[in-house]
């Protein structure tokens, strides 16, 4: 689905910027660059700006016009820092992002088009595109670095494919690997867990059967609140079943002591 768009730099004139461009894209999954008359490419600054994504630099297809670079696109995104005199439909990046998936998906061919450092994109260009797209910025200082706003763009992109290939976007994606283990201990886990915490108080002389003084509901109330996970438990059941073998005057577990 990613493959389906492209990047569009319009007659960027620093070569650095195509190379931070191309690095915003490729952690971003995004690898298809196109530049229309680059004025400065290839470049040294490039290369040292993408910093690993030589692959999406090595692969830009470089055109003479924005006609060109749109060859076969059902849908294109213009980039703006400020307000056009002539009103056109216009989305924030986020509506932006759900926008190109959307379109992604069915199969069609999308671009996102980047306007020049200092000038931007001209109207004439701007007219080309279905949508103009204005990162909201400080309305006194609106006007992002080239590579930056395409890092924007690039970023709602994909937190828009991870929603829609429900792919976990965050941590998630770490513990869903070890989902059982960060599942919450089920009820008869705790009852066991609290049978053996009784047992080795008492066996350690911290809990006296005869006057249990509301011990166990205390720290049933302790636990019940603290939501221990599967893993947790077994920590904590690891600790009694030490601290039983301590008592008992066992060897330790660890076999440096
Ligand atoms: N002086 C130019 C600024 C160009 S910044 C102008 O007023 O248009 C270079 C490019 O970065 C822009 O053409 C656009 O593609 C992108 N960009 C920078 N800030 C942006 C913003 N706030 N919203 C959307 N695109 C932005």
């Amino acid at each position: 689905m990613l493959q389906n768009i492209r990047v569009v730099l319009v007659n960027t004139s620093h070569p650095g910027n195509i190379g931070g461009a191309a690095r915003a894209m490729k952690n971003m999954g995004l690898s298809r660059l196109v530049l229309v008359q680059p004025q400065d490419f290839p470049a040294h600054d490039a290369s040292a700006r993408a910093s690993g994504a030589d692959d999406v630099l090595a692969a830009a297809q470089v055109v003479e016009t924005l006609e060109d670079a749109l060859v076969g696109c059902n849908l294109v995104l213009g980039t703006s820092a400020r307000d056009r005199r002539i009103p056109w439909p216009l989305v924030d990046p986020r509506e932006c992002g759900s926008k190109v998936i959307e379109h992604a998906r069915q199969g069609e061919e999308i671009a996102l088009v980047f306007g020049r450092e200092h000038a931007g994109l001209t109207n004439e260009e701007l007219q080309r595109c279905h949508f103009h797209v204005h990162i909201p910025s400080n309305p006194d200082f609106s006007s992002l670095n080239l590579a930056a706003a395409v890092q924007v763009l690039a970023y709602e992109v994909r937190m828009a494919w991870l929603a829609a290939s429900d792919e976990p976007s965050k941590v998630e994606k770490f513990e869903a690997t070890s989902l059982r283990s960060s599942e919450l201990a089920t009820t008869d886990e705790m009852e066991l867990f609290y049978e053996h915490l009784e047992k080795t108080m008492v066996q350690i002389g911290f809990l006296d059967p005869e006057k249990p003084k509301h011990l166990m509901a205390r720290l049933r109330r302790l636990y019940g609140r603290s939501a221990v996970n599967r893993s947790e438990m077994s920590i904590l059941r690891g600790i009694l079943t030490e601290t039983q073998k301590a008592a008992r005057g066992e060897p330790h577990k660890r076999k440096d002591q």
